[in-house]
């Protein structure tokens, strides 16, 4: 038995998951929000654990500051007896570039290449790195990992990850589709190969991460082969708040139109756009199905939504030559059956056929097709953290 936390530290907080390893249970799991910011008047930091649900309104300077306090809960609350118990850490990075196709273990040089690649995600990669830091010094005896979510869709051939933009800003600046949401693509697929009993190297599948960032992925034998997400995130889908594909002339149109200034522009298409911006009421899918009948907004972003996923979910069975099975997840993919449904009724043309009852499921593994479609769909939730810690033990095991 071995205790692996999965981490991922954002800018300003700390989700956190403990798993008891290789059993892949949960023993704990919590977040600590708005590190090195002023404080309202919530708590800002809950620990679950045992069934019971601690939270508390605490000031925390940094990243350092938040983990000294996470490890001491742990055996205050007796999570563990001692922190030393917990023998590795996984950390969620988002940008890795071209220097990362798989999970690593965070020496100095790794940590350094991920501060070098700031540029390709300002928000995230820094505090990633913070947080790599901060784990390693207050854990300096447990593995520390990285696991990137852009690694997964490093298989994608120049075809698919290159823009038709001159070459030479490949070479020179990195400008290419990276992808993201991978460590959830990866997870999932391969859980469908296992649920559908065939080997993931036989399998042509098509995942959708439909949450509030959302993407869908191609995926030949395993492999992805390729992904809606850009450069950055921003790009493919309409999502909550995120435009997804745009023409490119109309950033600086509606720019000077409105006067805004570089950074005002990035803040409407990252958000202000997508489900927000389309339907004025809400980045949440509920809010929308709940007035889709009486409000046309909220039924157009719904409609552009559900078409944009077809049209790419088209676009990959094309590449794929084919498909076995689609597969939902996330917050909208693993809760939405109405959503779910109009996405796969895009598809009665090629002979997939809704299970209704099946469909009315929520959160739980189960087949989306009825025995008689052509190829099958599949509710999969996705488990970034346990991947996260399957990563870290693989590792240790290498060590
Ligand atoms: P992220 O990780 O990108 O923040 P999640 O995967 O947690 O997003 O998904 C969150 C989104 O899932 C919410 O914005 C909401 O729109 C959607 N969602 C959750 N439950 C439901 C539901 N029952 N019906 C429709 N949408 C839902």
């Amino acid at each position: 038995m071995t205790k692996i936390l999965s981490v991922n530290a954002g800018s300003s907080s700390l989700k956190f998951k403990l798993l008891e390893m290789p059993e892949e249970t949960v023993i704990s799991e919590g977040v600590i929000e708005r590190i090195g910011s002023i404080l309202d008047e919530d708590d800002n930091a809950t620990i679950k654990y045992n069934g019971k649900k601690y939270s508390e309104r605490l000031e925390f300077k940094n990243h350092e500051s938040s983990i000294q306090y996470l490890l001491k809960k742990f055996t205050d609350f007796k999570i563990v007896n001692d922190f030393n118990d917990i023998k590795g850490v996984g950390h969620r990075v988002v940008a890795g570039g071209e220097w990362f196709n798989k999970s690593v273990v965070a020496t100095p040089e790794v940590i350094e290449k991920i501060e070098r690649l700031a540029s390709y995600a300002p928000l995230h990669n820094p505090a990633n790195a913070q947080g790599i830091k901060a784990f390693s010094k207050a854990m300096p005896n447990a593995i520390q990992v990285v696991v990137f979510d852009t690694a997964f869709h490093q298989t994608m051939p120049e075809e698919n990850y290159l823009y038709g933009l001159p070459y030479e800003y490949y070479t020179k600046y990195g400008a290419r589709k990276y992808g993201a949401h991978g460590t959830s693509h990866r997870y999932v697929a391969s859980r469908a190969a296992e649920i559908l009993n065939k080997p993931l190297d036989e399998l042509k599948l098509i995942t959708l991460h439909l949450g509030a960032g959302a993407s869908i992925t191609a995926i030949k034998n395993g492999k992805s082969i390729d992904t809606s997400m850009g450069f950055t995130p921003i790009a493919g889908l309409i999502m909550a708040t995120r435009v997804g594909d745009v023409d490119v002339s109309l950033v600086d149109y509606i720019k000077e139109k409105e006067e805004l200034d570089d950074e005002q522009m990035m803040n409407v298409l990252n958000n202000k756009s997508g489900l927000i911006g389309i339907s004025t009421i809400s980045t949440d899918m509920r809010d929308l199905l709940e007035v889709e009948q009486t409000n046309h907004h909220a039924k157009l972003a719904i409609n552009m939504f559900v078409d944009r996923v077809a049209k790419y979910v088209s676009q990959y069975i094309m590449e794929l030559e084919g498909v076995d099975a689609i597969i939902f997840t996330a917050g909208i993919g693993e809760n939405s059956s109405p959503i779910r449904e109009k996405i796969m009724n895009k598809f009665n043309y090629l002979g997939l056929k809704v299970d209704k009852e099946n469909n009315a499921k929520r959160g739980e593994e189960v087949q989306l097709s009825t025995d008689d479609s052509s190829f099958k769909a599949l509710l999969i939730p996705t488990n970034e953290e346990l991947a996260i810690a399957r990563d870290v033990v693989n590792l240790m095991e290498k060590d």
